[in-house]
């Protein structure tokens, strides 16, 4: 237990505050500490301490062994850093509370859950109280009297010195505190000398928020405080025990709290669109049509899972006394790593199926679709779904790997073929059940046979559609030589006449790249094209301009070798090809180490049928792409993944079957 001067408790409250809010910042000089403690926004009581107080509280915190002074290599000025997380054990929701109460005061569960925010974002009231409750265990906070006509009472903090008499003085603490600072500073020096340079360690930075930003104008939208190592293990034992109540419970009160939570998404369908729009690009127009496609899956999910996991009796194979039957057991604890791109159809393609089934889920959102992630868990959580129940993980490829490594049951990745392989192994050795939605490289063919105007539109859409950015994107097209100059032809002038622009605009077709790093694989792939003999028809660089952009590209006199026509582009670039017949169309689409997809554009559905039905492809189109259906079972080979979503196939992947072999 450490008990801090008033003083103490500030320059703390504002390290602990900074690390956060202003990890670029951060570790903080003095003067920057100054300021910090001074400042007149979330600050209670507003204070101004002068060097020498801030100097001498850091010494008192050194002392306490929660600061530490840390030099940046090559650089002279000494910065502080505190080290509270370590020494009083507090994991993220407990630090930022804590953090809070030392810069504010006593506060009510609702203050501290919206003053919070910057830091944390907790999901719900109750998790907050969670957390107090936690943090009264270890003793360090304190519930106060309810006073009369208050409806919620105030918690204070244990660890500042004569913080319960002040704060039950309330009223006019402000002044009585800094009248308190004014006095104590004259007494003490100013100059005393700085820490011999031994005691300086080297500048650590820990990762402990996650900047959002806007990739169309690539500024901050908010920072989110990362799930650390230590609060994903307590989040998966918290899980672990709130999951078998959860499978016991009936399947049609399960489905009714994920009616309940469709129905609020429903409600919240634009807020729902915008955030993804801002945080990921997405045009607004399609961010919307994802969100309101989604709603038929959760309710296909509603209607269907309790059949497909109702228990079933087998007609034996050989008459006789025995009974055989099947039941169906949830696998236990899902955690589910998810990707950007279609964080809707993604996420809840296996929380929803996980939730119905009776799993607990972890959920991971990619980092550039946290706020979506986050909200969608939130409305999960007003709807009624306990909040142990579905939790989300937040932070980059860190704390999925704490994920995996974790006490899970299950883990459920979408996203790169090269993560996707680092996920499996590093769960192989537990037996951990996996399944992998990995890449694509997902090619078109256009016979001799095709209306060129419609086959090029339709191409195009699959081509470009949230800027290329899906799995099963056409990212090479193979066209048959009769019709290859004209379908060229329309096809630039398709992509020619897309608006590329602000994703906010209803109007725009093309946004920015959810990812500024994948510029540099964009510009890579056309630059080895074009190098290698390749023409650009249309776009084919950067657009200058803040965030991440791309101009939509259109390469022809493309051959095999090329990047463009082998990895996975994820953007929007694609290459047309010439070829002769059916058979050399067949052997292009399938020459690839991924097998998302493949489509045949004909007039005629069986020539379509005989080239697809002969493609190492888990989804086969016939005039369409990029589509997927909540009936149909979702898969890829290859490179391109491992075990099956959607459908009743989907549903099973997160159930353990049972035999029952019962003699009278
Ligand atoms: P990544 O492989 O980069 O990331 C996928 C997820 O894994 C993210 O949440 C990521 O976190 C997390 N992650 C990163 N490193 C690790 C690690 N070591 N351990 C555990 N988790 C980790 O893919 P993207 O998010 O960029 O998604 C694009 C890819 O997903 C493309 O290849 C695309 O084809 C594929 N995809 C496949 C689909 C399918 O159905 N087959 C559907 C949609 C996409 P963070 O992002 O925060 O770093």
């Amino acid at each position: 237990m450490i008990e801090l001067s008033s003083e103490e408790a500030r320059v703390l409250g504002c390290l602990m505050e900074k690390a956060v809010t202003t990890p670029d910042n951060y570790p903080l000089s003095v003067n920057a500490l100054i300021n910090a403690c001074n400042q007149s926004t979330n600050r209670d009581p507003i204070v101004a301490y002068d060097e020498a107080t801030v100097e001498r509280a850091l010494d008192g915190l050194r002392e306490k062994r929660v600061s530490r002074r840390v030099r940046a290599t090559g650089q002279r000025v000494v910065k502080h850093r505190h080290v509270v997380d370590e020494a009083l054990q507090l994991s993220v929701p407990e630090y930022t509370v804590l953090g809070v109460l030392l810069l504010r005061g006593a506060q009510t569960p609702g203050e501290l859950k919206q003053r919070a925010e910057r830091w944390h974002t907790f999901r719900s009231l109750d998790d907050l109280e969670e957390t107090l409750q936690r943090l009264a265990d270890k003793d360090y906070v304190r519930q106060l009297e309810r006073r009369p006509g208050q409806k919620e009472s105030r918690w204070m903090t244990l660890i500042v010195t004569g913080a319960e008499a002040a704060f039950a003085a309330a009223g006019a603490p402000s002044v009585a505190a800094r009248a308190s600072v004014a006095t104590e500073v004259d007494g003490e020096g100013s100059n005393r000398d700085p820490m011999p340079a031994p005691a300086v360690e080297p500048d650590t930075r820990v990762e402990r928020s996650l900047e959002v930003r806007n990739p169309a104008t690539d500024e901050l939208i908010r920072s989110v405080a990362v799930t650390d190592e230590r609060e994903v293990e307590r989040k998966v034992e918290r899980a672990r025990r709130a999951q078998p109540a959860w499978a016991a419970r009936s399947y049609d009160e399960r489905a009714t709290l994920l009616r309940a939570f469709r129905d609020l998404l429903e409600a919240e369908t634009e807020e729902c669109a915008q955030i993804t729009t801002r945080e990921m690009g997405k045009p607004i127009v399609q961010s919307r049509n994802e969100v309101r496609a989604v709603l038929d899956r959760v309710d296909w999910n509603v209607e269907h899972v309790g059949a497909v996991i109702a228990p079933r009796a087998v007609a034996a194979a050989a008459p006789g006394p025995v009974e055989e039957r099947v039941t169906y057991e949830p696998v236990g604890l899902v955690a589910h790593i998810s990707a950007w791109n279609y964080p809707y159809f993604v996420g809840l393609g296996a929380v929803v199926p996980a939730l119905l089934t009776g799993n607990a889920v972890l959920y991971k959102p990619s980092e550039h679709a946290t706020l979506t992630g986050l909200r969608i868990v939130d409305i999960m959580h007003r709807a009624g779904i306990p909040v142990d129940i579905v939790q989300t993980i937040v932070g980059s490829g860190a704390a999925g790997a704490a994920l995996v490594s974790a006490e899970i049951d299950m883990v459920c990745f979408t996203g790169s073929y090269e993560t996707g392989r680092r996920v499996a192994r590093s769960v192989a050795d537990r037996l951990v059940r996996v399944q992998l939605e990995l890449g694509g490289k997902d090619g078109a063919y256009v016979c001799d046979d095709v209306d060129v105007d419609s086959a090029a539109l339709a191409v195009a859409e699959g081509a470009f559609y949230n800027g290329g950015q899906s799995c099963s994107a056409i990212e090479r097209v193979y066209v048959h030589d009769a019709i290859f100059d004209r379908f060229v032809d329309a096809f630039v002038d398709v992509v020619g006449a897309y608006r590329t622009g602000d994703p906010d605009d209803e109007h725009t077709d093309v946004g920015p790249l959810a990812r500024a790093a994948q510029l540099d694989v964009l510009d890579a792939q056309v630059g080895d094209a074009v190098a290698k003999g390749a023409r650009v028809l249309c776009g084919g660089k950067r657009i200058d301009r803040p965030g991440a952009w791309f101009e939509p590209t259109v390469l022809v006199d493309v051959d095999p070798s090329m990047s463009v026509m082998r990895d996975e582009t994820f953007g929007p670039v694609v290459g047309l090809q010439r070829v002769r017949d059916d058979t050399e169309a067949r052997l292009s689409l399938d020459d690839t180490e991924f097998g998302l997809g493949g489509s045949v554009f004909s007039a005629e559905r069986t020539r379509a049928e005989r080239i697809l039905s002969r493609l190492e492809v888990g989804n086969a189109y016939w005039n369409r792409s990029d589509r997927s259906s909540v009936t149909l079972p979702w898969s890829g080979r290859r490179h391109s993944g491992m075990g099956v979503s959607m459908s009743e196939s989907g549903i099973r992947a997160f159930v353990r079957e049972k035999a029952w072999h019962l003699g009278p």
